[in-house]
């Protein structure tokens, strides 16, 4: 199953949308939300909300703050 460049979820099967980049790398859409904030946004999938790759980091801040390291805050 592939899953989404961007927000982190499994595509449907036959749906989607594959992009290539000129210089070759590749990543794979769900939406056209997630497209547009890859490529004409160019923002990060860490730093924005709605994403599994958010959810995930936010995640590791907080297991490594409760081990007493000092996060980055806001
Ligand atoms: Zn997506």
């Amino acid at each position: 199953m592939v899953k989404c460049s961007f927000c982190g979820s499994d595509l449907p099967i036959g749906g989607g949308k594959m992009f290539v980049k000129r210089e070759g790398t590749v990543f794979y859409f769900c939406s056209n939300k997630c497209e547009k904030n890859q490529v004409a946004l160019g923002r990060k999938p860490v730093k924005t909300k709605w994403t599994e790759a958010y959810n995930k980091l936010k995640k590791t801040l907080l297991t490594s703050k409760e081990k007493g390291e000092t996060g980055t805050g806001k």
